[in-house]
């Protein structure tokens, strides 16, 4: 069956066809593609299709798809069985890996993805302070967590439900959502509010409203802030954990958070997140504390195989400058051809994250990015699609940059990215 017929399929006994929403291609038209296979930054479709892919799975996929050392500890893994329910050794291993590498990081509880590592954080940073309130910012996605699906990014926003139906109005009149850079709303806030403030959550690069840099010196001010209050700071790192720094982004900045969510690339391709923090809030979580947590297939043993395995070549490689390098090649062509074209575009970019806005002036909130044109977006990434380029199926997303995408390969979608914008 062709995707066509496969997404025809789907729709007639999955909702929206999609067992996650953006990837219905909601933001740019067109009926999604399906994968048949897809190694290093190669994605093959079900039509027959080669795709240079710069989604990575969202994220994942740092090595390139179907890496030869993660499948091995994989199979490795397998010969053992698939889930045991008691613990395992390689729990152990994942978690000396975790907190050698992410500052804040002195406990560390797997769970099994994004969502539950930011419910689970929310949830201590509440029962370690016995404070209710928590504070998230405009356009920040946190998975799809009950309180934090209040002005949320992603495909919340690429679908036009920022606010989820579903969520009692008493549970999100606990969310006080600010705008991300504001420093006086956020002050003003702490004023009023500070001591009954469990905690504040955010992606310290918020990435899911297209990608926002942090102003200067605004995250060290909301540090101190939280500091100040007996506010637990939640850096919510499921998209830049492992990526902008082998300790995320609280390492490339030096601001070490109270607590962590992680996701994405700890599972090396399998489904995996954590949640990881100061010693004095992670022993308030159950058995040794009070604040109920659990997973029936937590730290998995496949999955930690694939982890530990992608943690171990990350410190081995240190790839973060070539990364790095590779996103910076794309980034100026795209840049170059705005300029010669004379198109309003912004690319901002943080190491191997970066993406496009559509948007004459620069993107630093919520607000700025939903005046972007996603008109011109989707054309682009339909461009880019016909051309053998896959980008994110939305205005509103990342690009992901892998070590697998080579120079011939990057030359040949700057190439079609290039001749995408100047067709426009
Ligand atoms: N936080 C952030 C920053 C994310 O980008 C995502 C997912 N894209 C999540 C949390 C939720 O992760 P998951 O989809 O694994 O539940």
């Amino acid at each position: 069956m062709n995707s066509e017929n496969l997404f025809g399929e789907c729709k007639k006994i999955i909702p929206g066809g999609v067992n996650s929403p953006v990837r219905a291609f909601g933001g740019v038209g067109g009926t999604p593609f399906f994968t048949r296979r897809a190694d290093g930054c190669l994605i093959k479709t079900e039509d027959g299709k080669t795709l240079i892919d710069f989604v990575c799975s969202w994220g994942p996929a740092i090595f390139g798809h179907n890496n030869a050392r993660i499948k091995n500890a994989i199979m490795n893994a397998l010969e053992n069985g698939t889930s045991f329910g008691t613990p395992c050794a390689r729990e152990l291993e994942m978690a000396r890996l975790i907190t050698s590498m992410v500052p804040c990081a002195e406990m560390v509880r797997m769970t099994n993805s994004g969502t539950e590592s930011t419910m689970s954080a929310v949830r201590l940073a509440r029962g370690f302070t016995k404070r209710d309130k928590i504070v998230k910012f405009s356009g920040c996605y946190h998975g799809h967590v009950d309180s934090l699906l209040v002005m949320a990014g992603s495909g919340a926003i690429t679908f036009g439900t920022p606010n989820s139906a579903g969520i009692p109005n008493d549970f999100a009149r606990l969310t006080i959502v600010l705008p991300f850079n504001d420093l006086q709303s956020l002050e003003n806030c702490f004023k009023a509010q500070g001591s009954e403030i469990a905690a504040v959550i955010l992606e310290p690069f918020p990435a899911n409203v297209g990608l926002i840099l942090p102003k200067k010196n605004y995250l060290e001010k909301l540090r101190m802030l939280c500091s100040e209050y007996g506010v637990v700071l939640i850096f919510d790192e499921v998209i830049t954990g492992f990526r902008l720094s082998s300790g995320g982004a609280q390492k490339l900045l030096g601001i070490t958070p109270d607590l962590c969510a992680l996701g994405k690339i700890i599972g090396g391709g399998l489904p995996v997140g954590a949640f990881a923090g100061k010693r004095e809030i992670m022993e308030h979580l159950s058995p040794s504390g009070d604040v109920y947590q659990a997973g029936t297939l937590s730290g998995n043993p496949l999955a930690m195989a694939a982890g530990a395995e992608a943690l171990k070549m990350l410190k081995e490689l240190n790839p973060y400058a070539e990364l790095k390098s590779k996103a910076d090649f794309i980034v100026s062509a795209l840049k170059g051809a705005a300029k010669e074209k004379g198109i309003a575009l912004q690319v901002p970019q943080a190491e191997s994250l970066y993406s496009v806005f559509f948007n004459d002036e620069e993107v630093s909130n919520y607000d700025i990015a939903m005046r972007s044109s996603t008109k011109l977006y989707a054309k682009f990434f339909n461009k880019c699609l016909e051309g053998g380029v896959y980008i994110a199926p939305s205005a509103f997303e990342v690009s992901f940059m892998s070590l697998a995408h080579s120079k011939e390969y990057l030359e040949r979608a700057a190439e079609v990215m290039v001749g995408a914008l100047k067709s426009l």
